[in-house]
């Protein structure tokens, strides 16, 4: 009886803590933000999308593929288009695929680097319901490749440095701005410009870049729109598990085939995945983001210290994009073996493609694989390997503005800082710059964040002018 008693009374010891963390875990008070309105074209704006949309600048692995007169005809297109910025800034080239602008501001000691890339990933035209390069305006919306990802916040750069130009404005500190013509390939555009600027002394304080967006509905129990900051991103990298063998015929097989031995590897990788993670990205997302969902929620988010086992396990089970915000992911993408079916493969393969949560490194990731392999005939090679990125600041001044200049354009937004789940050019940046931010200044619908890569790509009008109008606040905060 003493011991139930006693059970019973840490029990409600337990629960009255639990509850007493939650109703405490409340958003803390924000400054509000001024909203000025923004003097601005709209109209030229969306017009020169549509210019740009009609340059077919799709890159290609295979440069073969690859038009070179379309990357020269958007160039072209520039110096007309953004008279103001041809005028004041110095143009750089400092490779093929990379275009940089040098505005010069009233101090060169805390530059800014704004960036976008204006090549856009293949289509299949089939699939889409107007063609993609013929910049259609139907219903205020322009449909195309690119309208989102990127040549939306392209434009917007451009535009908004444009129009301050025109209105006889000089930045506080030195702009560039970056953009890359092979971002969808990985290519060397945004390298290029890394190098550029450290041949040239440049050490940027302040990077802006693609990759969070004005969101509704990803975080549990959060009705707001919510505008995510990358301020990290996680490491790709691509593995191959091969097995070799004599070979040998199919009619009398070992008691395992490589195949059987490749599949018990991955079958084994699967079950064991990478540990949880809580980065300070993915902390301080739950943090901010867990204050604002409901009383379930917010009472797993303030009890983290007891909870993270429930989470762990959720994330496991669920997979996608939770699961992806705490761990190294595993996803195995290629297999090979033999030629005919009557043969053991001499030489069987698995390829696999990872994202490396910050903390990890490459070859701390191919040990794991290799250990879990339980062969060491199995042999797991690195193809191709980037360590995550560095975690960017939140915590001074860069970060604030830009957050001040996305609640001064989405006022009803909560700003919060998330890990990125993709990659970006921006990861070339973190040897030179502490504070290396992944937002795409746009509000995105789920069914427009689909369309990103796929068919029927499309920005409505009005998104292209909050975008311009961004841009503007956050220039004459840099
Ligand atoms: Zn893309």
């Amino acid at each position: 009886m003493v011991w139930f008693c006693l059970i019973l009374a840490a029990l409600m010891v337990f629960i009255t803590v639990l509850v007493m963390r939650t109703t405490a875990f409340k958003p803390e008070a924000e400054e509000p933000v001024a909203s000025e309105p923004e003097v601005f074209d709209g109209d030229k704006a969306v017009r020169d999308l549509q210019q740009l949309i009609r340059c077919k600048t799709v890159s290609y692995r295979d440069k073969s593929l690859e038009n070179d007169a379309e990357f020269a005809k958007l160039e072209a297109l520039l110096p007309a288009m953004f008279p103001h910025v041809h005028q004041v800034c110095e143009f750089i080239k400092p490779g093929p695929r990379s275009l940089l602008f040098h505005w010069k501001g009233k101090s060169a000691e805390a530059p800014g680097v704004l960036m976008a890339h204006y090549d856009v990933v293949p289509v299949n035209e089939e699939l889409w319901d107007k063609p993609a390069f013929e910049g259609i305006i139907e219903n205020n919306v322009l449909w195309g490749r690119g309208t989102l990802d990127t040549k939306g916040t392209f434009v917007g750069v451009l535009e908004a440095a444009d129009n301050l130009i025109a209105q006889g404005f000089v930045p506080e500190n030195d702009l560039y701005l970056a953009f890359a013509g092979d971002e969808e390939i990985s290519g060397e555009g945004a390298p290029t410009i890394v190098r550029w600027f450290n041949e040239h002394g440049v050490k940027p304080a302040f990077v802006l870049d693609e990759g969070g967006a004005v969101v509704e509905k990803v975080f549990p129990g959060v009705k707001q729109p919510c505008a995510l900051i990358g301020i990290g991103e996680k490491g790709p990298m691509d593995v191959k598990l091969t097995l070799d063998t004599n070979g040998g015929h199919a009619s009398t097989p070992p008691p395992h085939t490589p195949v059987g031995l490749l599949a018990k590897a991955v079958t084994n990788i699967e079950k064991h995945p990478f540990p949880f993670t809580l980065t300070p990205p993915a902390e301080q997302m739950f943090d901010i983001l867990g204050r604002r969902s409901t009383f379930l929620y917010r009472m797993i988010f303030a009890n983290l210290w007891c909870f993270k086992p429930v989470l762990n396990l959720f994330c496991r089970l669920s997979g996608g994009e939770l699961n992806a915000l705490v761990r190294t992911t595993v996803a195995f993408t290629q297999m090979q073996g033999s030629a005919a079916s009557n043969v053991l493969p001499p030489h069987a393969w698995v390829g696999a493609n990872l994202r490396l949560i910050s903390g990890e490194t490459v070859e701390g990731a191919r040990k794991r694989l290799q250990k879990l392999c339980g062969s060491k005939k199995i042999k797991v090679d690195v193809v191709m390997g980037m360590n995550p990125s560095p975690i960017s600041r939140t915590d001074d001044e860069p970060y604030q503005r830009l957050s001040k200049a996305i609640r001064a354009t989405w006022t009803d937004a909560v700003v919060s800082p998330y890990l990125m789940l993709a990659c970006s050019d921006s990861r070339h940046y973190g040897p030179i710059s502490d504070h290396v931010y992944r937002f795409s200044a746009m509000a995105l619908s789920k069914e427009e964040r689909g369309m990103i890569h796929g068919n029927n790509e499309r920005i409505p009008l009005e998104t292209i002018k909050k975008t311009v109008a961004f841009y503007q606040r956050i220039i004459k905060s840099c």
